[in-house]
């Protein structure tokens, strides 16, 4: 059965391998023993490898040791977990934060917490796959929306059941497409219909908003918006995931979200690491102008060439393909050419939209970014793209 499956899936080149990356992560890294330019990590300001955040796990690890032995409940909690969930409460000016391990685990646990079985959840057909499976998981009446489509989420909130509690989901910034969620529109229908709004902005936290606070600042609505989770491991350079809220919020996530429960603590070195990440934020806004300048400029320059481009504002720069086999081959192209920018495929996109998913990063410089763009030239010529 596994070996059928498996040969259909490569038949149909939707067969996934792991590709080793063997050195840190940066603009450039190391594969299959030589340098390429990556353009597909979502360490948007280029904090893994800062040597602050670096420091700040060593000490950690030379304090606290390296596991933290237990889940958070029992003996799990280790002074950096508590700092960081002072120092994200006070970055996102709420009154309380809780860190789960990662955004999947944080949204698994976090939406079957916010509903009951007989409550309503809308959500946006291009979420998250992991706000997908915790609708699921939550055991609600669950329905999707079109992407960013009022009219059809609105439709949805007119013909519900007389006090239907409902819940909406939504990506801040959407994850494989880079456009925004259309927030302030999400929440006057939430207000107008008396839903509640959870945002997932993983990829908004350290990127959007004057001082990366993310969607919500972006869109001027953090004062209107009590509660949302986000996500550690893209611009902040660590990983795992959080909500911040009021207390009563997080107190009752800490009590009834499974997966902050019944999980191991993650390492302090990470907690420690990601505090030194928000200190990083707030000590070089610098690296917030050059992730949008490198934006912009990678972005005119794919539309300059003629890809097909969504018009986003974020640094995630998909180039629509279709097939999946002419977009394999388009990243082989690349890969060749010294520029590792996969193909996403079905399922993580929907049917006939596969892509070469583009993220540009702070550290990127003008000559990686030219040289990605000439890649991009002679291989979209090749196959006839632009
Ligand atoms: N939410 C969104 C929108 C994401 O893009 C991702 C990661 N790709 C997650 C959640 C999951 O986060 P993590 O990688 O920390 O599990």
């Amino acid at each position: 059965m596994f070996e059928d499956d498996l040969k259909r899936l490569d038949a149909s080149h939707l067969l996934r391998r792991l590709r080793v990356i063997e050195s840190a992560t940066g603009p450039t890294v190391t594969l299959g023993g030589r340098p390429v330019i990556l353009m597909a990590s979502n360490d948007y300001l280029g904090l893994a490898a800062h040597p602050r955040l670096k420091r700040a796990a060593i000490e950690a690890i030379e304090r606290y040791g390296v596991g933290a032995g237990a889940s958070r409940l029992i003996s799990g909690t280790l002074p950096p977990h508590v700092e960081l969930e002072s120092a994200l409460a006070r970055f996102k000016g709420a009154e309380a934060a809780l860190t789960f391990g990662s955004g999947y685990l944080a949204n698994i646990g976090l939406i079957p917490a916010l509903v009951r079985r007989r409550n309503l959840i809308l959500a946006d057909r291009l979420c998250h796959a992991s706000l997908l499976d915790g609708c699921r998981l939550s055991g609600a009446d669950f329905r999707v929306y079109r992407h960013r489509d009022m009219a059809h989420l609105e439709s949805q909130l007119r013909r519900r059941a007389a006090g239907h509690m409902t819940l909406i989901v939504t990506d801040g910034v959407f994850s494989m497409d880079g456009d925004l969620a259309p927030l302030s529109d999400l929440l006057a229908l939430a207000e107008r219909y008396e839903a509640r709004l959870l945002v997932d902005d993983a990829h908004g936290t350290g990127v959007m908003g004057a001082h990366g606070r993310g969607t919500l600042e972006h869109f001027g609505l953090e004062a209107r918006l009590p509660y949302h989770m986000g996500t550690l491991g893209k611009a902040l350079g660590t990983s795992g995931a959080y909500i911040v809220g009021p207390q009563s919020v997080v107190t009752y996530m800490l009590n009834t979200a499974r997966s902050f429960i019944f999980t191991t603590a993650p390492p302090a070195a990470i907690a420690a690491a990601t505090v030194a990440a928000i200190q990083v934020l707030r000590a070089e806004p610098e690296r917030r102008t050059r992730l949008r300048e490198n934006r912009e400029y990678f972005h005119a320059g794919l539309k300059a060439l003629g890809f097909r481009l969504p018009d986003t504002v974020t640094p995630i720069i998909p180039v629509l393909i279709g097939d999946v086999d002419t977009t394999m081959t388009m990243a082989d192209r690349l890969l060749a050419a010294g520029v590792y920018a996969p193909a996403i495929r079905p399922p993580t996109v929907p049917k006939n939209s596969s892509r070469i998913r583009t993220t540009v990063t702070a550290e990127h410089t003008r000559e990686h970014l030219d040289q990605a763009l000439a890649a991009f030239r002679t291989a979209g010529q090749d196959l006839r793209l632009i």
